[in-house]
């Protein structure tokens, strides 16, 4: 007698196995009834074959076995098994009798041998899948009978049914390895593309190396040659400068001696003359130290003489110097008393040039309000301001007012050089800081010098 099943199982189908055309018969069964059941194809095949292999053991062991197949509700899950018990007809060789091999327990969920009750079956079972047809009890009646009523198929048939299988599984085995061919070849065309890919990048990065190399190469020429023609420049204006001072001073010189008293006394006409060639000679002589001057500073021939200098000297010396330029009745001068304590390590002589010729700009550039100096110190920085309330430069001149002789249009008739500010510029870098200007017309300008306190 078959041992029974928990709570839920539904003999299906029984059937005797007693002879070797019986094992082709319980494979043959075992797979209508889970397709009966709802499993699917694969599993059809699996839980037939695994039938078979523990029929023919069973049939050689203890000759024969009683076969019951049986839907089974899993009590835990709540799922749904096939079930196949295998009662076989005499006891089992020993109690560890295993009739089944790992491949063929593979095949199921469970395998095993089972007792319960005096009773002992080798007992497989296989999940049917969820989305299997539910099973009324008249569906499961209806299959009882069909199952009842086929005729199980003769040995051969079922040889054929197996080979069908065995030729479907090869197909299967064949496509998956033309589909494993197609990827490799996918793969390795892929790899090829990557290596093209890197290959050009490789040659694109080199090309523009190559191009960066050559760029720089340029760089280092037109450098040079900027280097070797301001340095001609510097040369030429250093020496027509010199060559020129001498005449001039002489031509100054000779005035004087015409329009002194003890010389013959000179007509009216003569001495305006006399008068104009001065003047003219000694702005000439104006320009020509301003040009020696610029073309020492950018020769490097400027040695700046460092020393620790005390700010207050230097602005009292400027506030008593330049007084008497400020003759405007409507400017004041202011040069503000610099926070103590006043010290920098520069070059006092240079420094002074540099900030007279910013006051004298905003002298000469301002007509009413004030020019005013004043020193602040932050951290270990000095900000020397010259600012004036005059006529202002527009924004985009002022790159412009630091190159040589430019001049902001319509300033030409106050005079000048237009080579005072360059001149500044270079001296404040050669002190190791910087000069800028910040400035609107008709709002005045700022010119800040910014020196470190411990010098360059
Ligand atoms: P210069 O004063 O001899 O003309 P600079 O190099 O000192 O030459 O100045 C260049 C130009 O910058 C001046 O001609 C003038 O147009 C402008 N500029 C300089 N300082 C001021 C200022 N404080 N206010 C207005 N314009 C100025």
């Amino acid at each position: 007698m078959p041992v029974t099943g928990p709570t839920g199982t539904a003999p299906l189908l029984q059937m005797a196995l007693r002879v070797e055309h019986d094992i082709f018969v319980v494979r043959q069964r075992g797979r209508e009834v889970a397709a009966a059941v709802g499993l699917e194809h694969q599993d059809q095949v699996r839980i037939a074959t695994a039938l078979s292999e523990v029929a023919r053991d069973l049939l050689r062991a203890v000759g024969g076995a009683d076969v019951t197949f049986a839907l089974a509700d899993d009590a835990v899950h709540g799922r749904r098994h096939l079930r196949v018990d295998l009662a076989p007809v005499r006891p089992l060789p020993d109690d560890r009798y295993e009739p089944q091999s790992g491949a063929v327990a593979r095949l199921v969920d469970k395998l095993g041998v089972v007792t319960g009750e005096g009773d002992t079956v080798v007992r497989m079972s296989r999940r049917v899948p969820v989305t299997a047809a539910a099973l009324t009890p008249e569906r499961l009646a209806e299959l009882r009978s069909e199952l009842g009523r086929n005729a199980p198929g003769s040995a051969l048939d079922e040889l054929a049914a197996q080979n069908a299988q065995l030729i479907a599984a090869l197909d299967e085995v064949r496509s998956q390895r033309d589909e494993l061919a197609v990827l490799n070849e996918e793969l390795a065309e892929t790899n090829r593309g990557v290596m093209a890919l890197y290959n050009q990048l490789t040659e694109e990065l080199e090309e523009t190396n190559r191009g960066v190399v050559a760029l720089y190469a340029e760089l280092d020429e037109k450098s040079a040659q900027l280097r070797a023609a301001s340095e001609s420049k510097s040369r030429f204006l250093a020496n027509v400068s010199h060559e020129l001072r001498a005449p001039v001073t002489a031509i100054i010189g000779l005035g004087r001696l015409l329009d002194d008293s003890a010389s013959d006394p000179l007509t009216t006409e003569q001495a305006r003359q006399v008068g104009l060639i001065r003047s003219s000679a000694s702005d000439l002589l104006t320009l020509v130290n301003e040009l020696l001057d610029l073309a020492k500073a950018e020769s490097g021939r400027i040695e700046p003489d460092w020393a620790e200098i005390d700010l207050r000297p230097v602005f009292g010396q400027l506030r008593g110097t330049l007084r008497a330029l400020a003759t405007r009745p409507g400017v004041e001068l202011v040069v503000e008393e610099p926070p103590a304590p006043a010290t920098l390590r520069t070059d006092e002589v240079l420094l002074a040039q540099v900030l007279r010729n910013l006051l004298h700009n905003g002298i000469k550039f301002t007509e009413h309000g004030e020019v005013r100096l004043r020193a602040e110190r932050r951290d270990d920085q000095w900000s020397l301001t010259v600012s004036d309330t005059g006529a202002g430069i527009p924004p985009e001149l002022h790159g412009r007012i630091f190159e040589e002789f430019y001049q902001v249009p319509g300033a030409t008739r106050i005079g000048g050089t237009g080579l005072g500010l360059p001149y500044a510029r270079r001296l404040v870098t050669l002190l190791g800081g910087s000069l800028l200007v910040s400035s609107e017309p008709g709002r005045g300008s700022t010119f800040t010098v910014t020196l470190p306190v411990g010098g360059a």
